[in-house]
Order: C-alpha cells, then structure tokens, then sequence
C-alpha cells in the first residue's frame, strides 16, 4: 500500500503494468473518433497514444486497464498528483456553495489570494497587488505585458531565444517556437529576442567551460547603446527554468545580471512562472532560488494542484496604474480552483513537499548521472523536479528528436508517461507530481534508463 494525501492506495495503484500492444482496443476506438471529428492541431495523442480513464496519485489508468506512471502530470499541473483525495474534498464542498464569481471578492478568492501572498518572500508581500486573468498561463501573460505597457508607455519588449509563454497572438510573439509562427502573416510588433544562458549549446557558439555570460553582455551592451537599435522596453520576459525549450536553467549569473541591467534602467522585469512557480523547483517561486525580486510574477498551471483552471499575475503596486476593465474576462472567478488552491498550499506546507521536490530532485540525478557514459546523452540538467534528458548525434552534434521520441514511445510501453521538448524535441522531459514517492521515481528511472537503452 502507498500512503498519498492521508489515505492509501490499493496495489494496483503503485506500480506501473502495461500488457499487449498500445494503443489498445478501447484506446484505438476512441483515438480513431478523436482523429476523425477533432482539429488537426492537437498533438498529445499523436506521442501518447492512449484514451485516459482515471488517475490517482502519480498513475493514470487507460481504457484498457494498463497502469501508467504519469511523469507528465498534465503538463505539470497535478503538483499533488492525480485527484488528491483533501483537494478534490475542498474542491467539491466549494462546488456546492458557489462554482463561478466573476471577480467579485468571495470567501474563497479571499483566503487564496491570502495564500499565494503569503508564499512569497516577506520582503515583497506586502507591496505586490494581484490580477485575476482569464484562466490560462498564456492570458495572464498577455496581462503582464499589457500592464507593464500601460505603466512605462513604452512598446517595446524584451525575450528570450527558446523561451516559451504561451499560444495566442502575444504569449506566441514572445515565443521562441518558430513553427506555430511561420504561417501566421502578422505577429505583435516590437518584440526582440536575445540568447539565453543555454549552455549545452551556447548560442555564441563560445565554449561553456571558458564562459564569461556573453549572451547577457549582448543584451546588457544592446540596451545600453545609443546606437543599439531598440528604444527602451516596457519589459523585459523571462522564464528563470526554460520547460518548452527544453528543461534548461538560467545560469545564476545570467538571471542576476538581466535583473540588475532592468532595474538600473527602470525596465519592469516579468518572471513567466507558469511552469517552475508552485514549489516546481523547489521553492514556491523559481525566482528565490536566484536570489533576485521580480516586477512581475505570472502564475498558473499548478494555482489549484487539482488541474481546475485559474492564472494570475502578481505586480509590484508601483505599476498598478491601469484602467478599471484594462484586463478583462469572464471566466476570472473559478471558486472551485480557488478552494483546491488554498489547500493545496496547506497541504504543501504540512506534508513538506517542498523538501521532498529536493530530495526527489536529487534522486533523479543520482539515478539519470549513468547516462552521462551514453555518447547520445549530450545533457542530462533539471532544477527540482523539472528535469531533462537531452539527445544529440555524437557524430555531428544535431538534436536527436527521432531518438527521443522512440524514447518517450518505449517508456510509454513500459509504463511511464513522459514529455519531450526542445530543440527539434530531442529532450525528454520530467514533471513528476511534487509528492511523488522514492519507490515511484526509482520505478520511474528504471524505465527510463531502460528505454533510453533499449531505443
Ligand atoms: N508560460 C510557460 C512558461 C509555460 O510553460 C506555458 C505552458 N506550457 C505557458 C506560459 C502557457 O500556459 P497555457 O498553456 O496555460 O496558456
């Protein structure tokens, strides 16, 4: 048995089981439906082929009964796995009261603002303000952007190479992703890339070992050039752990460097935390753990552990000056991911999942650091529990993206769920819930280094 939440699962429920070929039959049914009345732009089911039936704790369940560990937790949005028994409690007695306010204040909005203030650093709580986006990460960082615009009056803004932040028209203008962009004519004016501290393949081209942070010097020269051809940005955006591009942490020296060249300049700096924010890398927020204060916080996917919707962004008051309505939507006042949310942070503090993100984080790399002998695994990085296993041809250095996905198809036979990513998604990726086992990543990382094997 396996204790999760206070309760305890049956065995079938703690290790993974797979029998016959995936897809199967109940999975091909329904995947075929799926292929036949829904849009050609979905892509889950094109790497994972199987129908989900239920979850429970770090496993789900397909139609025909196989067992999966789920190191893929929704995109990293189950932070306390699969339907956590005191989440899904708080959540339905919410339900039962009131499902939707609109951004009205209601006792539940209430004690989850109160929540995520109080996770912040003390030194910061009490002169941020929040904002109730529309409930997805890439909404709340159209807010952000939107925000900083109207307070500096500037238009310009600052990101990333390889940095992801969301799909509509702006989140994707921001995006590193070329290809949802090459067949769109107009993308948001005024958005600038510049490199980031992406080591296993330097984007100067420099040696990593001999590395001064040249890519930040770019920036830092560029901004501060009279000649430099961009005018003073209303931001600057970044992702402090990069998930889409490829599970790849900032150097400390990269992120402290941008955050002193903002605030020397007055740039308000926005830290996209959709992904690394609710204890994801092992403290609430990615920032703490460079040591820098950020303008602006967005959050998302793992506000309510439960996988019911809700984004929000967090700003310094000094740049709350836009209008009333200026970020607008009506789907802000999700009282039932606002209860899960609330608890899920009790719960976060009671059970310390936090120290277990850094103890489990460790695990992976003791277990994944055998890899560092395969002449494919060209990186093996991850911060927390977000972690990634990069694939490269020894021969000439090119992103393995075919390998990975036989990777990621031979884990899945073997009972794991998986994600990849990157650069021509060659890296495997690794979200596993917060309160994921040590029994479960050993399981976890015994598929792995099998597949990877194996493939
Ligand atoms: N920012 C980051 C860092 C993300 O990882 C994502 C989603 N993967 C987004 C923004 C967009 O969030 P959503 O898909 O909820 O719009």
């Amino acid at each position: 048995m396996n204790r999760i939440g206070g309760s305890t699962l049956p065995d079938t429920w703690t290790r993974p089981r797979v029998t016959g070929d995936l897809p199967g039959p109940r999975s091909a049914e329904l995947l075929a439906r799926q292929d036949e009345r829904e849009s050609n732009a979905r892509t889950y089911p094109r790497r994972l082929p199987v129908a989900i039936a239920e979850g429970r704790g770090s496993f789900v369940r397909d139609l025909d009964g196989n067992t999966f560990i789920d190191f893929l937790t929704g995109a990293g949005v189950l932070s306390l796995g699969h339907n956590h028994p005191e989440l899904v409690r708080a959540a339905t007695r919410q339900l039962g009261r009131l499902a939707h306010g609109l951004d009205l204040p209601t006792p539940a909005k209430d004690a989850f603002t109160h929540a995520q203030l109080a996770m912040l650093p003390a030194d910061l709580r009490d002169h941020m303000r929040v904002h109730f986006c529309g409930p997805a990460g890439g909404d709340a960082v159209d807010a952000a952007v939107k925000l900083c615009k109207t307070a500096t009056g500037r238009r310009d803004v600052i990101a990333f190479g390889g940095g992801y932040h969301g799909s509509g028209h702006l989140a994707m203008s921001l995006s590193g992703l070329v290809a949802q962009k090459q067949p769109i004519a107009d993308r948001v004016p005024g958005v600038h890339f510049f490199p980031y501290s992406y080591c296993a393949r330097c984007p100067l081209g420099l040696d990593p070992g001999r590395c001064a942070v040249n890519c930040v010097t770019l920036l830092e020269e560029t901004l501060r050039d009279t000649h430099g051809g961009i005018p003073l940005p209303a931001a600057v955006i970044m992702e402090l752990v990069q998930g889409e591009g490829g599970v790849i942490p900032a150097r400390p020296e990269f992120v402290r460097r941008v955050r002193d060249l903002t605030a020397a300049l007055d740039i308000p700096l926005i830290v996209d935390e959709v992904q690394t924010g609710c204890g994801r890398t092992g403290t609430w927020l990615a920032f703490e753990r460079y040591g820098i204060r950020p303008d602006v916080i967005v959050m998302s996917k793992a506000l309510s552990g439960l996988g019911l919707p809700v984004a929000i962004i967090l700003y310094d008051r000094r740049l709350d000056v836009w209008a009333p309505g200026a970020h607008i939507g009506t789907f802000r006042g999700n009282q039932t991911a606002f209860a899960a949310g609330a608890e899920a942070v009790r719960i976060v503090r009671r059970d310390g999942v936090l120290g277990n993100v850094a103890e489990r984080g460790e695990q992976i790399a003791g277990r994944l650091s055998e890899l560092a002998a395969n002449p494919w695994v060209r990186d093996v990085r991850g911060l927390g529990l977000m972690w990634g296993v990069e694939l490269a041809d020894p021969q000439d250095g090119h992103p393995a993206g075919g390998l990975a996905r036989r990777v990621q198809a031979g884990a899945l036979r073997r009972g794991l769920i998986t994600e990849v990513g990157g650069r021509g998604d060659c890296v495997i990726r690794l979200l596993p819930a917060l309160n994921v086992t040590p029994e479960v990543v050993d399981m976890a990382c015994d598929i792995l280094l099998d597949a990877i094997d194996a493939a």
